[in-house]
């Protein structure tokens, strides 16, 4: 086991994971920008490291001085969280070429789903259910035409080394593709360094599920049953629950074996999480996140696995402890993203947070690092923590989710609180009756124009 671990991310995943390493007996270290000095995560580790400005590129994203931390402090592992470097293949190859342990997947397999046209290529050869589109990339517009008039309108332009649902554009007729196509390609070049893109057909009403997998790298992998995500705006995930409300047991397992047995085969070591688009019956890869992701206590709730107890383990060398048939799940999980934004435009309100009340009792969990008197920085994500609900029942856990939430207190700054007291009194959502882009129709519609009181 390691002796030191370096926490190389800020906010509530820094935190998650210093918890981690507390419970396993290994020593922390933080790291921070100079616009993080009063961060929770810095008070609460052993030692703390400042790497750098407030700028993520020349902080939370500087190899090099990650690597001088790990130096001055004796670190034998890094925890990358998830953002900043966590998905970098580069940055786990250069960890190990300094004899640093990466707590994550081989650089390989980083690097295969880091690229979504070899991503699809690989969960095709795997066995994993795709979404019909092009063989690879797309760079001449004739092509992108054909493809798309043999798969059938509509159809997506998505950028290969995409992520955070940006470079993604939808075409419904020929001319839209020409446009999409090109805006596509453009954008990907400005955001991403890539103007490689890819085509899919694209799904009119799909649900987003997700399966959360486990693999030691030594041939033995898992699966955890999955979230339901498609509650989303600007494909940003708002709220994610387990199991699916569309989903049954013979469903789950079937899907949930497929994408086991294909971890099995890459050898895949650690946690991730293979996500689907889901229309009737039927699963569509997407792509695969190759880390721990924002919404994995869902499945902690569910399952009572610890997942960064098992990623820290697994990298330590350690083979998985769980069996198939160990996992059982139990009752029903909901998060919901709790922002520093306006509920109704979105804006970012970053800024002291004058009240702090988080709520509590039996199945509700925080995970948060601000406090009362912090001052939330405007250089990072707005988020100020996650909420997550567990009950025997879904209905159980919609009615605890909204006394949690009617007992949440944020003060001083703008909160999407009153987004999820909305949402868990309407008769669609307790339901369970959603798709992808249910949330956009509802804010499109006026949904939160008369916001409940935060
Ligand atoms: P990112 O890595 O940017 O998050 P994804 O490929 O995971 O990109 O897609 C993000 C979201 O975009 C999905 O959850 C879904 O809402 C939408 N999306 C992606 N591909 C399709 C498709 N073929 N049809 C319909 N919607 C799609």
């Amino acid at each position: 086991m390691f002796d030191k671990v370096l926490i190389a991310n800020r906010g509530e995943i820094a935190l998650r994971v210093l918890r981690a390493c507390k419970e396993l007996g290994i020593a922390t270290v933080a790291v921070h920008s100079t616009a993080d000095v009063n961060a929770m995560h810095v008070k609460l580790a052993d030692e703390s490291v400042c790497i750098g400005p407030p700028t993520s590129r020349d902080s939370y994203l500087n190899i090099p001085s990650l690597l001088a931390a790990c130096e001055i402090t004796g670190a034998d592992a890094i925890h990358p969280g998830y953002g900043f470097l966590s998905e970098n293949a580069r940055f786990a190859e250069i960890l190990e070429s300094h004899g640093i342990t990466f707590i994550g997947p081989k650089s390989e397999h980083i690097r295969i789903m880091g690229d979504k046209i070899e991503a699809k290529r690989t969960a095709k050869k795997l066995g994993i259910p795709c979404v019909p589109g092009s063989d690879g990339g797309v760079t001449d517009e004739k092509d992108a035409l054909k493809i798309a008039k043999k798969i059938g309108f509509p159809v997506i332009v998505k950028a290969a080394a995409g992520g955070g649902g940006r470079g993604m554009k939808v075409a419904r007729t020929e001319a839209d593709l020409v446009d999409a196509f090109h805006t596509a390609r453009t954008e990907a070049k400005a955001a991403f360094g890539d103007d490689a893109v890819y085509i899919e057909k694209f799904l009119e009403k799909p649900r987003h599920i997700e399966i959360q997998v486990l693999g030691d790298g030594q041939g033995n992998a898992v699966h955890l049953g999955e979230r339901d995500c498609s509650l989303q705006r600007r494909h940003q995930k708002v709220w994610e629950e387990g199991p699916s409300p569309a989903l049954n047991e013979s469903m789950r397992s079937e899907i949930g074996e497929v994408c086991a047995q294909a971890m099995r085969d890459l050898g895949y070591l650690g946690v991730g999480t293979i996500e689907f688009l889901y229309e009737d019956g039927k699963f569509y890869f997407i792509e695969m996140n190759t880390r721990i992701q924002v919404e994995h206590p869902v499945t902690e709730m569910i399952t009572g696995i610890d997942l960064v107890n098992e990623q820290i383990r697994i990298a330590a060398g350690a083979p998985l402890g769980i069996k198939q048939s160990d996992i059982k799940l139990q009752g029903h999980a909901i998060e919901c993203r709790v922002n520093a934004e306006n509920p109704a435009t979105f804006r970012p309100s970053p800024g002291k947070i004058a009240y702090f009340h988080p709520p509590g009792g039996l199945g509700v969990r925080v995970d948060s690092a601000v406090y009362q008197g912090y001052t939330i920085p405007p250089h990072y994500d707005s988020l100020v923590g996650k909420l997550i609900v567990h009950g025997r029942t879904r209905n159980e856990c919609l009615m605890r989710l909204r006394r949690a939430l009617d007992e949440f207190v944020v003060d001083g700054i703008e909160t999407t609180l009153p987004l999820f007291r909305t949402l868990v009194r309407n008769a669609d959502i307790q339901n369970g009756l959603y798709d992808i882009h249910w949330l956009e129709h509802f804010l499109n519609a006026g949904g939160m124009d008369e916001t409940p009181s935060a």
